[in-house]
C-alpha cells in the first residue's frame, strides 16, 4: 500500500472508533461579548479593530456596540480591554450547561484560561524589576536619568519591585554611587573600552544581553538624541513595544505600564499600554519628570556584567567628537530657570531684541513659538512645545503666543507662567498664573522700565544698609 494511503485509512478508523466508543460531549458554551455599564474609558475603540467578525461599531461617545447575534464569543475584544468594560454574557440555559460542566470537571469551566493565556501569564511573570539606562558622555550623567529615576522609583514601588540603573560606558563606575544617591536600589554596570563612545550595535548588543540576562519589566530612557535610537532599536531586536516621549507613567492592576502621551498631533492624550510582551520600554523627554531629591550617602548592590561586543566585529568606528559648544546658539531653553518666549504677535524677527532685552534684566533667555521659528524668526533650538523643547522654568513669560495645544505640552508644568497677549480669549489665559491683557509693544517695555527700577531700588537700598 502507498504511503499516503496507509494514513487516510488510519484516519477512517480513528473517526470510527469516536463515534461508537464515547457519547456526544456537551458543547461548551462560548456566550457573547457585552458592554458594562459606566466602564468604557473610550480607548480609541481597541475591541473594535480586534474583532474577527466585524460585530463591534462604535458610538459618537466612543463606546463600542455589540452586534451580539454575529458575536463568536472569541473573547479578543475582552483580552484587549485596557478598562475590564467587557464581560461575557450567558443567558441562564447556558450558565446551566457551564455550571454542569464546572461540577464535571470539579472547577470553574468559564474562568479556564486556554493554552496561550497560560504561556502569555508565565511569560509575564517570568520579567521582574524596572530598570533606567544612565545616559552619560564622558562621564557626566545627562540630567533626565535622574528625572526618570525618581519615575522608576515611583513605578518600582508600585510593582514592589527594586529600581535598577543601567550604567555603560568606560571608567563608570563612579556613576553606580550617583545612581544609588538619585534613588536606585541596583546599578548594573557594564564597563569596558568598547564602551568609551555611544554607539548603537555596542549599545544595543550590551542592552540586548542584559535584558536576557536579567529580564526586567520595564525599561526607561530619556528622549534624547541617544536614547530615542538606543530604545528603537533594542525595542526591534527584543520584539516588544515602545512608547516614545511620555508625559505621565503609572502602573495599573495587572502590572502593566501604562504610557501616556499626546496623540493625534497633540489634540488627545493617549494612554498606551504593552500587555503582551516584555519589557514594557517608554522614553521621556528632559524636564518632564520632577528631579528627585538627591539622599547623599545612600548606598547599593552593584552588579558588575562582563558582556563585551569584540570591537573588530562593530562597524562604526569613532574618529573624533566635535562638540557643538562653540557653536553660535549655546543657549540651552530646557535648563533656563526663567524664559521670555515670543511667537506670531512679535511680527518680526527685529523685535525679539525686546524680549531679550527682558530676558536679560531677568537673567533667562528667550524662547519661542513654533510660528516665530517657521517664520525663520529665532533658531529652531529656542522652539517650546511638542516638537521643540519641553520646559519647567521658575518663569515662562508668554509674549503675542496663542496657547496651542502643541506649545502648551511643552511649558505647562512652569512653575510661574505670565502670559501677553492682546486676545482676552487666547487660551494660553486658561493655564497662565497671571495673564496680562495688552499690546506687548507696550506691556513688555513697562516691564523691563520696572524691573530695571526694582534693581535700581534694591541696589541703593543694599547701598545705603551698607553704610
Ligand atoms: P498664533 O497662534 O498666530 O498666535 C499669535 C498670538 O499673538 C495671538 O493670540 C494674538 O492675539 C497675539 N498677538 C498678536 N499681536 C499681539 C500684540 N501686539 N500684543 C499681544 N499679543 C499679540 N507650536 C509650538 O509653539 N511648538 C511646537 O512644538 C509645536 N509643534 C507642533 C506640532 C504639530 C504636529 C503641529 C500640527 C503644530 C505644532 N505647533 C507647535 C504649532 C501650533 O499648533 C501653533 O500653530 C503655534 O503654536 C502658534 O504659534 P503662536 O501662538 O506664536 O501664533
Amino acid at each position: 500500500m502507498l504511503p499516503w494511503l496507509k494514513v487516510s485509512a488510519t484516519l477512517k478508523i480513528k473517526r470510527y472508533i469516536n463515534m461508537s466508543d464515547t457519547k456526544p460531549k456537551t458543547k461548551k458554551p462560548r456566550g457573547v461579548a457585552s458592554l458594562r455599564a459606566g466602564k468604557c474609558i473610550a480607548c480609541g475603540a481597541r475591541c473594535q479593530s480586534s474583532c474577527p467578525v466585524n460585530c463591534i461599531e462604535m458610538s459618537d461617545a466612543g463606546e463600542p456596540i455589540i452586534e451580539s447575534a454575529q458575536c463568536i464569543g472569541c473573547q479578543k475584544c475582552i483580552k484587549v480591554c485596557p478598562a475590564a468594560a467587557l464581560e461575557m454574557y450567558f443567558t441562564a440555559e447556558e450558565q446551566k450547561i457551564l455550571a454542569e460542566l464546572a461540577h464535571a470537571s470539579g472547577g470553574s469551566v468559564a474562568e479556564e484560561l486556554d493554552e496561550e493565556g497560560l504561556r502569555l501569564q508565565q511569560m509575564l511573570a517570568s520579567y521582574r524589576g524596572v530598570w533606567v539606562v544612565i545616559e552619560q558622555f564622558e562621564g557626566v550623567v545627562a540630567k533626565v536619568s535622574w528625572e526618570l529615576l525618581g519615575t522608576g522609583a515611583d513605578l518600582a514601588a508600585a510593582l514592589e519591585v527594586p529600581l535598577s540603573a543601567v550604567i555603560i560606558g568606560h571608567n563608570v563606575g563612579h556613576l553606580c554611587h550617583e545612581a544609588f544617591e538619585h534613588g536606585a536600589d541596583k546599578a548594573v554596570l557594564l564597563d569596558g573600552p568598547v564602551y568609551t563612545h555611544y554607539r548603537t550595535q555596542s549599545y544595543t548588543e550590551a542592552i540586548c544581553h542584559l535584558i536576557e540576562k536579567h529580564r526586567p519589566e520595564v525599561i526607561l530612557m530619556g528622549a534624547t538624541a541617544q536614547g530615542r535610537d538606543l530604545a528603537g532599536a533594542v525595542a526591534t531586536v527584543v520584539k516588544t513595544g515602545l512608547t516614545a516621549d511620555c508625559t505621565g507613567l503609572g502602573i495599573d492592576g495587572k502590572r502593566n505600564l501604562m504610557q501616556t502621551r499626546p496623540a493625534f498631533g497633540g489634540n488627545i492624550m493617549a494612554t498606551i499600554m504593552c500587555d503582551k510582551f516584555r519589557p514594557q520600554m517608554a522614553t521621556v523627554r528632559p524636564h518632564v519628570m520632577h528631579m528627585p531629591e538627591r539622599m547623599p550617602g545612600r548606598a547599593g548592590e552593584i552588579i558588575r556584567e562582563a558582556f563585551a561586543p569584540l570591537e573588530d566585529a562593530i562597524l562604526v568606528k569613532v574618529l573624533d567628537v566635535i562638540s557643538d559648544r562653540d557653536g553660535k546658539d549655546q543657549v540651552d531653553v530646557a535648563a533656563a530657570e526663567i524664559i521670555v518666549s515670543g511667537g506670531r504677535g512679535l511680527m518680526n524677527k527685529e523685535n525679539f531684541a525686546l524680549l531679550q532685552e527682558l530676558a536679560d534684566e531677568l537673567g533667562g533667555v528667550v524662547g519661542a513659538s513654533r510660528s516665530a521659528v517657521d517664520a525663520g524668526w529665532i533658531s529652531h533650538s529656542r522652539q517650546v512645545g511638542q516638537t521643540g523643547k519641553t520646559v519647567r522654568p521658575k518663569i515662562y513669560i508668554a509674549c503675542g503666543i496663542s496657547g496651542a495645544i502643541q506649545h502648551m505640552v511643552g511649558m505647562q508644568d512652569s512653575d510661574t507662567i505670565i502670559a501677553i497677549n492682546r486676545d482676552p480669549e487666547a487660551p494660553i489665559f486658561q493655564i497662565a498664573t497671571y495673564g496680562v491683557v495688552g499690546d506687548l509693544f507696550q506691556v513688555v517695555p513697562a516691564l523691563i522700565d520696572k524691573v530695571r527700577a526694582l534693581k535700581r531700588h534694591n541696589s541703593s537700598g543694599s547701598a545705603r544698609s551698607a553704610a
